[in-house]
C-alpha cells in the first residue's frame, strides 16, 4: 500500500504540487493523466525521493517515506520500481545484465540465482533468448523498454511506478510495451502510471486521477472519467489526447 497525503512541491516560487492525496492498494493499478506541466513527473520523482516534497506524507507498506525516512533512502528505493519515459539502461551493460546487476548488487543475491530471476523477468516482458546478450543500442526502442520493465519487475518491488513508459516510443512500437503492462496488470502488480494512452487506461487501470496545476481535480472509474468527465478542463484535455 502507498499512502501519499496532502503532497506539496515548490520550485521556487512556483507551487508545483498542492496538497495531493490518494491510496494504492497491492494489487490496484492507478493512472495519471493530466496537461503537460501540470505536476505528474514530479508527483512521481516525489514518491522515490528524486525530488524532496516541502510538506505531507508518503508511507509505504506502513513504512514511513516522508518526511522522515524509517529506514535508508536507498533501502527505500529498492521497493520502489521506476520505469523511465526514456528507458534508462546501462549502455555499457547487455540486456541481461542490465537486469542482473541490481539483483546482484543491491540484493545480494548470488550469481546463479540472479540469472535465474533476470533470465524469467525478460521472457516475462517477451525479451527473447537472442536478446539477452545484446547492448541497448543494439535493441529497438521497445525492446530498451521492455528490458526496463524487466528490471524493475525482477527486483519484486512493492509499487512499480511508471512515467510516461510509451512517450518516447516510435507509434509501431507502443502496442508491444502496453500488451507487457497490461499483462502486469492482470497478474495484479501494484503500479501508478502516467500515460496518456486511454484505450490502455480503460483496459488496465482501476482508478484514473486527473491532475491539473498540481491539484488532482477529479478521479474515478476510467469509464466514469473517459466517458463522462465532471470538469470542463479535464474534458477538453480528454478530447484533445483522444
Ligand atoms: P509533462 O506532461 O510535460 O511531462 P508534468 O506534468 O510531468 O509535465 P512536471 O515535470 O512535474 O510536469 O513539471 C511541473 C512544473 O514544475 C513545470 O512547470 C516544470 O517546469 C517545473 N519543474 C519540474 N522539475 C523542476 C526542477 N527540478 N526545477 C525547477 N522546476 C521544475
Ligand atoms: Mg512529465
Amino acid at each position: 500500500v502507498l499512502r501519499v497525503e496532502n503532497l506539496w512541491k515548490s520550485f521556487g516560487s512556483q507551487t508545483v504540487l498542492r496538497g495531493v492525496s490518494f491510496t494504492v492498494r497491492r494489487g490496484e493499478v492507478k493512472v495519471i493523466i493530466g496537461p503537460s506541466g501540470s505536476g505528474k513527473s514530479t508527483l512521481l520523482r516525489c514518491i522515490n525521493l528524486l525530488v524532496r516534497p516541502d510538506r505531507g506524507r508518503i508511507e509505504l507498506e506502513g513504512i514511513e517515506v516522508y518526511p522522515r525516512p524509517a529506514m535508508k533512502i536507498n533501502k527505500i528505493r529498492e521497493r520502489i520500481g521506476f520505469v523511465f519515459q526514456q528507458f534508462n539502461l546501462f549502455m555499457h551493460l547487455t540486456a541481461l545484465d542490465n537486469v542482473r546487476i541490481g539483483l546482484v548488487k543491491v540484493k545480494k543475491l548470488p550469481p546463479e540465482e540472479a540469472t535465474r530471476r533476470a533470465v524469467e523477468a525478460l521472457k516475462m516482458v517477451g525479451i527473447t533468448e537472442d536478446l539477452w546478450h545484446k547492448y541497448p543500442a543494439q535493441l529497438s526502442g521497445g525492446q530498451q523498454q521492455r528490458v526496463a520493465i524487466a528490471r524493475a519487475i525482477a527486483m519484486e518491488p512493492s509499487i512499480i511506478l511508471m512515467d510516461e513508459p510509451t512517450s518516447a516510443l516510435d507509434p509501431e512500437l507502443v502496442g508491444e510495451v502496453l500488451k507487457v503492462i497490461e499483462e502486469l496488470a492482470r497478474r495484479r502488480t501494484t503500479m501508478l502510471i502516467v500515460t496518456h494512452e486511454l484505450d490502455f487506461a480503460l483496459e488496465a487501470a482501476d482508478e484514473i486521477m486527473v491532475l491539473d496545476q498540481g491539484v488532482i481535480v477529479e478521479r474515478g472509474s476510467p469509464e466514469e472519467i473517459l466517458r463522462n468527465p465532471k470538469h470542463e478542463r479535464t474534458r477538453r484535455f480528454i478530447e484533445r489526447i483522444a
